[in-house]
């Protein structure tokens, strides 16, 4: 009797609880089915496009979150406005080589660019092969001249890249503006071959005033580099045109909504993504897709059933610029506890790996989260997330994070590009995503317990 009541008990362990049948009902028919994501992600790149942060287009982008949130049934959606600086693109990015063998370039502005003064200025380019190579130049020996920084990117599954190459957008013409660069042309954090330059930020130190950057497509750079290497001891001569610019203090907002949870007193699950985009694409794949996972995922959570703890949304502004959104959301609502916050930011392709930063600290809870995605094809890992650029302040307070690992593979082929658009999105791997999202936040929207944390300091 004993022994068929702890064997009657152990099967019993091992079925699912009807909350969580209902949850993984709710997943498969995500991820057979959804149509929440798209309908977001097409219905924001169709009717409003590019989002800039700052500008009119972003508040437009706003308006019509604030509309399709309400219209699929989510509480307290408000628009929480803020104040920003406020960076333009322009209307004129020319880059034409002078001298010795005459022709134009493909560029983009780099965000935070300066203009050149109207005309153009012209001036001898000098190559880098990589940042460490910059990092090397003598103070003052690039005064009067245009630093090529021509630092190349390769493509990886985990966006890992992006670490090795950033820095040349980064933070790339700020060192070049240090050592008397009048401008700075980059090859485009990008991966793939074709004529579309990438934009992104950049920034200049204090003491370094923000001067001309531009990035090249990777054709471009290979075109500029190789008459570089012909030139010999001529002098390759480059004009550079732009007209971007700083326009003072402008409004943007983060755009918040909720699905109320059963008990109100508990911390919320935050999802986050980034509503603006750069000027160039539609911002689809960066981060309408984001935008359209997170929401999809809350709403089919709500139809398993209501949750325990609230899931709260969040469309960050202004995160392209310099994270403005986040940063004024986390002014707003200091104080406030985050149970458990998750960031999609890395396009539509479909997710490989979970990891968590407690994974060591709260194994149970981590072992269940990864056991309910395998069957979406995702992976464990020892990895310590750090949550989406969006999610820094729940970091740096020793929040708990997971990040949904994505797969990158093609994400650097678009990002930041005029091909940032609505095509490049396939729709089986953004259900895939709504999957994974569902039973990740589903579990965690109905995890009584405080997630356990290993002191970090
Ligand atoms: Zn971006
Ligand atoms: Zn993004």
């Amino acid at each position: 009797m004993f022994t068929r009541t702890l064997a009657a008990a152990a099967v019993l362990a091992l079925l699912p609880t009807p909350a969580s049948a209902n949850l993984d009902k709710a997943a498969d028919r995500a991820a057979e089915s959804d149509v929440l994501a798209w309908d977001f992600v097409e219905g924001i790149s169709t009717e409003v496009g590019p989002r800039q942060a700052g500008t009119e287009a972003e508040a437009r982008g706003r308006v019509w979150a604030v509309r399709w949130l309400r219209a699929n049934g989510f509480a307290n959606v408000a628009d929480e406005q803020f104040m920003m600086d406020t960076w333009v693109p322009g209307d004129v990015m020319r880059a034409t080589v002078v001298a010795p063998y005459a022709q134009p370039l493909e560029i983009v502005p780099l965000g935070n660019s300066a203009a050149t003064p109207a005309g153009g200025l012209t001036a001898q380019v000098v190559h880098f092969a990589s940042y460490a190579a910059l990092e090397a130049a003598p103070e003052g020996s690039l005064t009067g001249k245009i630093a090529f920084i021509d630092h190349a990117m390769r493509a990886t599954q985990d966006g890992s890249s992006y670490g090795f190459a950033g820095p040349a957008r980064w933070t790339g013409p700020g060192l070049a503006a240090s050592k008397g660069a009048v401008a700075t042309v980059i090859r485009s954090i990008g991966t793939e071959s074709e004529r579309t330059p990438h934009t992104g930020g950049t920034s200049f130190a204090d003491g370094v005033g923000p001067t001309p950057a531009a990035a090249l497509s990777n054709p471009d750079a290979d075109n500029l580099a190789r008459m570089i290497a012909r030139a010999g001891d001529r002098r390759v001569m480059l004009r550079l045109e732009l007209n971007s610019r700083q326009i003072g203090r402008t409004q943007s907002g983060n755009v918040v909504g909720e699905i109320l949870g059963r008990d109100r007193n508990l911390p919320p699950v935050l999802l986050a993504c980034h509503l603006d985009s750069w000027w160039n694409g539609t911002g689809a794949f960066d981060d309408g897709a984001g935008c359209g996972i997170i929401a999809a995922a809350a709403k089919a959570v709500a139809a398993s059933g209501r949750p325990l703890r609230t899931i709260r949304v969040l469309f960050a502004g202004a995160e392209e610029t310099g994270l403005w959104g986040s940063k004024a959301y986390a002014a707003a609502h200091k104080g406030e506890p985050v149970f458990v916050g998750l960031e999609s930011d890395f396009g539509a392709d479909r997710v490989w790996r979970i990891d968590s930063n407690f994974s060591a600290s709260d194994p149970e809870l981590y072992r269940k989260l990864a056991a309910s995605v395998a069957r979406f094809g995702v992976a464990p890992s020892r990895e310590v997330a750090s949550g989406g650029a969006d999610l820094n302040w729940v970091r740096e307070q020793d929040g708990a994070l997971i990040d949904l690992q994505q797969d990158g593979t093609r994400y650097f082929d678009l990002h930041h590009t005029n091909n940032d658009t609505l095509d490049k999105i396939d729709k089986a791997q953004l259900r895939q995503n709504v999957a994974v999202w569902t039973v990740v936040t589903g579990i965690l929207a109905n995890h009584p317990a405080p997630i356990q944390r290993a002191p970090t300091r």
